[in-house]
């Protein structure tokens, strides 16, 4: 439909069996790109499910690659480009998913921990400057031209108590989105963010053991979170990983070629602006 062949695509963050990184890869593999696809190395991480999404790649007939490196270390994302480089040759698009575990920063601004603060601007800020400067520098040198697209979240547009270390983080996504929108633009290349509402990956589990007030368990408030995500949609459901990955394809084709530095919500209108 947006059709990406002949593109190579890196995505960030990929290795959630429920993951937003993992529908956006296989959603752009669908529309005929390569697809590298990131992850933190076994041991170090808490997703485990690289090999399987590059399997799932393969069988729908595009090449993909599975590599290892911290988003938030420059050595690394150095050599993630480098391997995606020495493998297909180019990155048309980069997709910077990989985001901070949810958990012990999800607590109120008094008792959130300085290290958990940090994590978080880590991985999700940090992150997102190191992989759009390296790939940024290569998509330059072969003469410009391509799409990076920062997801960030609803939670960089609106505020929520508990979640200041996140607002804060992905508030900062959509500025550097907009920075790097204006400056890459003379060299046709775009850069967007992605803005979601809640989905049900993996992270839900995460986030819902640390918000369940005393008395609920963590299974009861996934349902109230879920429950809530979806009666707050004029359309009466949360948002899934395919809306995030269509909407990631969209933005990776020439079809959106004249919205740079947009952020786009994709929560089912919950937020209209
Ligand atoms: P997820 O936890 O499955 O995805 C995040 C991935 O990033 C994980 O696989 C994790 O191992 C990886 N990661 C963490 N630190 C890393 C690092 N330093 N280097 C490389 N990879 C690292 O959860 P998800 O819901 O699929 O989230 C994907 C993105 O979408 C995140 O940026 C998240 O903030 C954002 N988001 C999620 C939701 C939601 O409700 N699930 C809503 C809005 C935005």
């Amino acid at each position: 439909m947006y059709n990406l062949g002949g593109k190579v695509a890196l995505v960030t963050g990929a290795a959630g069996a429920a993951g937003i990184g993992r529908a956006i890869a296989l959603r752009l593999a669908q529309e005929g790109a390569d697809v590298a696809v990131n992850d933190l190395g076994e041991g170090l991480g808490f997703r485990a499910g690289l090999p399987d999404v590059v399997r799932e790649i393969e069988a729908l007939g595009a090449r993909s690659l599975a590599v290892y490196a911290d988003v938030a270390q420059a050595d690394q994302v150095e050599r993630m480009v480098a391997e995606t480089l020495d493998r297909f040759g180019r990155i048309d698009i980069l997709v910077n998913n990989a985001g901070a575990p949810a958990g012990r920063d999800r607590v109120p601004v008094i008792d959130l921990a300085e290290e958990d603060f940090d994590l978080v601007q880590r991985v999700n800020v940090k992150g997102v400057f190191l992989c759009c400067r390296a790939v940024a520098r290569h998509m330059l040198e072969r003469g410009g031209g391509g799409t990076i697209i920062n997801i960030s979240s609803i939670a960089g547009k609106y505020g929520v108590a508990r979640f200041a270390a996140y607002c804060a983080s992905k508030f900062a996504v959509r500025g550097f989105t907009q920075a790097l929108a204006q400056e890459l633009g003379p060299q046709q290349i775009t850069v967007y963010a992605i803005c979601p509402g809640l989905i049900a990956s993996e992270r839900i589990d995460d986030m819902a053991a640390v918000l369940a007030p005393p008395g609920l368990d963590a299974s009861a408030q996934r349902e109230q979170m879920i429950s809530t995500a979806t009666h707050n949609s004029p359309l009466g459901r949360m948002t899934e990983q395919e809306d995030v990955a269509k909407v990631a394809a969209f933005l990776a084709s020439d079809q959106s070629d004249f919205m740079t530095g947009a952020s786009v919500n994709v929560d089912g209108g919950f937020h209209m602006d």
